[in-house]
């Protein structure tokens, strides 16, 4: 059997993504594929067109899948197959009208007759000068038309190949202009140009060792000249230098990225002690964890070289108040402060802690729904610096937003922004070769291997540790009626004096989806509970009407907010204590991971409660969400996570700033990566 027929074993080892990072001299490998026999005008227009403009990337271009070919009988041939056949012309007649006609040959070899034709005759014009009873070597895949045998378009030669054509064939896929077969002669062309270049390995014979890889050129032979069948291509050294190579390629350009990155100028403070800054702005000691990671971030600002730091920490583990320790160190030495939110609600919610903390005064709010004038002040606010800390959505780096001494730019929910937003962000503090310092704050674990890569460039640092005093989320997944089960829920709520969030996957009804949505159950509970005990959140309400529903809940006037996923991120009601999830089965893992860290906020017990229809949920869904019951830890349900989704899925690949990679699967090659990246820091230039 063909290993690696199911796998997607085809692509290019560079793409325009990989921008060449090459020393002076071009290695054999970065030679542009015009200068290869055999491609013409025609042929690097196809290959070009496809991304592939250098030796390299034409090795890169894998095949598909390989065949084991022997020569057999005709007797023995069943359709279907991939026929290697010496056989005696028997017959050969043209025939059809002018313009269509074909070729028909008729082999013998004893055993039995193969019909040979050939479409286009004149693409094979010596063929029919050729005598009765001369030798042939065909292949090709078997047809059958009218129970009988024949090849169209074989592969042929006169005589007797048998002995060079048997063997392993690698099946090149079929790409746009372009044939497989000739995809295989380019590959032979371009395996001995470099050949003859007596290519030289990169990395010593102990790490290739240590990684189970094989040298590159090695490799490339292996795969396009391969010896014998490979029982799996994912495990073979050879394809594990390909995945490698593409990651080294990147975190070469990462690196590269990096320095220059360090060449520009930011913001230089005096070093602080971690622990009193916190303790002078929030009413609690930092944890441990907290008091490390502050530490991390002002050695950072002690430092000339721009900031660029992703902070990990799981749902509650404190990172707000690490941002405004982050921002006072900003504020005591003259710079300011911008803090990005996601949603509205969370820069509303930022604006309120961040006005109690610093002051009022001290603090802008700019928002994409503000008035003008409102708006106008505010800005005037930002441009003269009264305002030390500026909150808001991306209305952030609008144009019309001038700062006047920007020293730092705080992303919270890094990853619910897309990619150019961050890069939006960086540029838009730029002052002249002097830049902020950024640091991106993520509730999303992200396995170590999968941030190296989408984060590659940024630093890392994980709050590992929850504030004390919280008790464990105890979390049940409930199979039956939804609507009962809310009723039930809420009743309890209700008499235990409790507040919950009950989150629906849909603002309103839908034709396409039999499922429950927001507005349907706000109007149950509104039924159950009266309307003075029941809000709604969702995203098509305005800013306004939003804030009040939620000011409406945080301040404990509502017992029962009814929302879909806006709460998902950064809400802070320490009160609420019950999670009530509707269709649970239509989230991610570690966005109900998200959502489930809405409560166990205070110091009440809390639970959260997954309602699924038996109807919505299979054997497998259930053993997903049943991962939740046993664990509250938001890396090992990211790993989870990240194994049922793959990694675009994982990161969201809208915003998942990661690289197209074709031979790398950063969930299979995990182990690679950070090999990768360490010679890539120590061997880039
Ligand atoms: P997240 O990391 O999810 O953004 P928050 O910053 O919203 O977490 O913090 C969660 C809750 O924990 C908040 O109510 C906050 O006031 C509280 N908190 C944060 N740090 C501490 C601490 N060191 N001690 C006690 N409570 C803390
Ligand atoms: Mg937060």
């Amino acid at each position: 059997m063909l290993a690696c027929a199911s796998m997607t074993v085809w692509g290019f080892a560079s793409n325009s993504a990989f921008a060449s990072i090459s020393p002076q001299m071009p290695t054999p490998y970065e030679i542009p594929v015009s200068k290869l026999a055999g491609v013409g005008p025609a042929r690097l227009k196809a290959l070009n067109s496809l991304g592939v403009n250098t030796v390299q990337d034409l090795l890169g271009v894998l095949p598909r899948t390989y065949e084991l070919k022997s020569r057999k009988p005709i007797s023995a041939l069943k359709t279907g197959d991939q026929a290697l056949v010496v056989g005696q012309l028997l017959r050969l007649k043209i025939s059809g009208p002018p313009g269509r006609q074909r070729l028909e040959i008729v082999l013998k070899d004893g055993t039995g007759f193969l019909k040979l034709i050939f479409f286009q005759p004149r693409s094979v014009a010596y063929l029919k000068d050729l005598k009765t009873m001369t030798e042939l070597t065909v292949s090709g895949p078997v047809t059958s038309f009218n129970s009988v045998h024949q090849i169209a378009h074989p592969k042929i030669a006169l005589g007797n190949k048998a002995r060079e054509w048997e063997g392993i064939w690698p099946i090149y896929p079929e790409l746009k202009n372009i044939k497989p077969g000739d995809l295989g002669r380019l590959a032979e062309v371009a395996l001995d140009f470099i050949r003859k270049q007596r290519p030289t390995e990169q990395f010593d014979s102990d790490t290739l060792r240590k990684l189970n890889l094989l040298p590159l050129f090695e490799s490339y032979e292996a795969i396009h000249q391969p010896k014998a069948l490979f029982a799996s291509t994912e495990k073979h050294p050879a394809f594990r230098r390909m995945a490698f190579e593409e990651i080294y390629q990147f975190q070469l350009r990462l690196q590269k990225h990096r320095k220059a990155q360090q060449n520009s100028k930011a913001p230089v403070l005096p070093v602080v002690d971690a622990k009193k800054l916190f303790e002078q702005i929030m009413p609690f000691s930092p944890t441990g964890a907290q008091a490390r990671v502050i530490q991390e971030i002002t050695q950072d600002f002690t430092r000339p070289m721009p900031m660029l730091r992703l902070l990990q920490g799981d749902v509650g583990s404190g990172k707000t108040a690490v941002a405004a320790s982050a921002a006072l160190h900003m504020k005591e030495f003259g710079y300011q402060t911008a803090l990005m939110a996601p949603t509205e609600i969370l820069a509303e919610q930022h604006h309120q802690l961040f006005a109690e903390l610093f002051g009022e005064s001290k603090v802008a709010r700019l928002k994409g729904s503000l008035k003008t004038k409102a708006r106008r002040q505010a800005l005037e606010k930002v441009k003269t610096g009264e305002a030390q800390i500026v909150v808001g959505t991306h209305a952030l780096f609008s144009t019309d937003v001038e700062y006047q001494r920007l020293g730092l730019c705080i992303i919270d929910e890094q990853h619910r922004f897309g990619v150019e937003q961050r890069t939006a962000l960086r540029n838009k503090g730029r002052d002249g070769d002097k830049v902020p310092h950024i640091l991106a704050m993520t509730a999303t674990p992200i396995p170590r291997s999968l941030a190296l890569t989408a984060y590659g460039d940024f630093a890392l640092s994980v709050l590992d540790e929850l504030p004390p005093g919280r008790t464990p989320i105890s979390t049940h997944v409930l199979k039956g009626d939804p609507i009962q089960n809310i009723g039930m829920l809420a009743d309890k709520c209700f008499r235990n004096n409790e507040q919950a969030y009950i989150i629906y996957p849909l603002v309103e009804e839908s034709e396409k989806l039999d499922l429950l949505d927001a507005e349907t159950g706000f109007k149950h509970l509104v039924s159950l509970f009266g309307d003075s005990q029941v809000a709604l959140v969702h995203g098509r309400m305005t800013a306004d009407e939003k804030g009040l529903a939620m000011q409406r809940f945080s301040s404990g006037q509502v017992r029962f907010l009814v929302s879909t996923t806006v709460v998902e991120v950064g809400v802070d009601v320490p009160n609420a204590t019950y999670m009530i999830i509707i269709h649970p089965e239509r989230f991610g893992l570690s966005q109900l991971h998200q959502l489930r860290g809405r409560v166990g906020r205070g110091s009440r017990k809390s639970a959260c409660y997954l309602l699924s229809d038996k109807f919505f949920l299979g054997d497998e869904a259930y053993r997903r969400l049943s991962i939740m019951e046993k664990t509250q830890d938001g890396f090992k349900i990211a790993a989870e996570d990240l194994a049922i989704r793959g990694p675009g899925d994982f990161l969201g690949t809208r915003q998942s700033g990661l690289p197209i990679f074709h031979h790398c699967d950063l969930v299979k090659h995990a182990d690679l990566i950070e090999p990768a990246r360490e010679l890539a820091i120590s061997l880039s230039p």
